[in-house]
Formats: C-alpha cells, structure tokens, sequence
C-alpha cells in the first residue's frame, strides 16, 4: 500500500461543495482511504490572473492504486465534476494533482510526473500540504514540506 498526497483546487461554482464533493468521491473508492483533509484555503489565481479566487486543500491517503490507476481516477473526478479544459491554469470546477506518491520519482512521461513538478513553488500547494504533513520530505529535493514551505515565504518576500 502507497501513501499519496493530492492537491485540490477549484474557483468556479460552489467551491467548498466542490472540495467536498471530489474528497467524498475520493472516500468512496474501495481502494483508497483518505486519513487526513487539509482546511480550505482562499488564495489568489497565479499564471493567469483575470479569474476568480481559488479555494484550495491537500489530502493524503493509503491506497493500493498505482501512480496511472490513480491518476486515471483523479481525472474520473475531474470530468465527474464538469471540468472543462479552456484556458491553461484557467477557470475550473475541480483540479486535482498528485503531489506525490510515496517517495517516488516519475520524471520522464509528460503523463504523469511525480512529485508534481511546480509544487515547490507554490504556496497554494505547499500551505495546506504543511498543515496536515510538515515533516514529508519531497524526494527531488530532500527537504521536508514544511521547510520548502518556510523558504517560498522567505523567497516571495524578498
Ligand atoms: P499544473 O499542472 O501546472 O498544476 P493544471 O493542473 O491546470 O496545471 P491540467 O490541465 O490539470 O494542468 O493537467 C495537464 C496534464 O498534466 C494532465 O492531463 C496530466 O496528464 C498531466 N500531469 C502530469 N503530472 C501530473 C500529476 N502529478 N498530477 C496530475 N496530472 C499530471
Ligand atoms: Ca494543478
Ligand atoms: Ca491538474
């Protein structure tokens, strides 16, 4: 059994039914146990900014799917939720990333690359993500998430 790290985000819609909706989704697959939902966070849009606000949450759970039956999941959900694609980092009902998967590296398929390749640069990732698992460390850089957490806040006030 993996352990797995999931990114939420949505700002489209009733976002927080939104949220829960995709984590009960989630919960109701056999083959997935979802131990711990972050608290929603109200953040910014970031690369294109003319959208509303986002909501975001991290969740981690145990599961014995492997990488691509998850991934075939989470865009189960997303297409559950009436995502459509428009524009890149647009407006959406449900985005859901892995982050990351046990300590795990996926680097050479577009498809699916693990940890998720901008979360270090992202405090709307790296926020909820610390609150329910500060001491993870992310296997392309060694540093637990909290630590990447306190040095983006460091960098972003610079
Ligand atoms: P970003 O990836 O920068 O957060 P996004 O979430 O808006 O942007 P999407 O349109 O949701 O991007 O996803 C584009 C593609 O990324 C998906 O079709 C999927 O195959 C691929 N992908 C690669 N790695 C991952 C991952 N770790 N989790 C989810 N999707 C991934
Ligand atoms: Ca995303
Ligand atoms: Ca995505």
């Amino acid at each position: 059994m993996a352990k797995a790290y999931l990114g939420l985000g949505t700002n489209l819609g009733q976002k927080q039914e939104n949220l829960e909706k995709a984590v009960d989704i989630l919960k109701g697959h056999s083959e997935i146990q979802v131990l711990k939902v972050s608290s929603f966070y109200e953040t910014d849009p970031v690369g294109y900014e003319n959208q509303d606000k986002f909501l975001n949450a991290a969740l981690v759970c145990e599961t014995y799917l492997e990488p691509y039956e998850l991934l075939d999941f989470i865009q189960q959900i997303e297409k559950e939720l009436k995502r459509v694609r428009e524009i890149r980092w647009g407006p959406r009902t449900i985005d859901v990333d892995i982050l990351l998967y046990d300590s795990l590296q996926l680097l050479d398929d577009p498809r699916l690359i693990i940890p998720h390749p901008r979360m270090t640069e992202r405090e709307f990732v790296l926020e909820p993500l610390a609150e329910i698992t500060p001491k993870t460390v992310h296997p392309g850089t060694g540093k637990t998430i909290a630590f990447l957490l306190d040095e983006l806040k460091r960098i972003s006030k610079r």
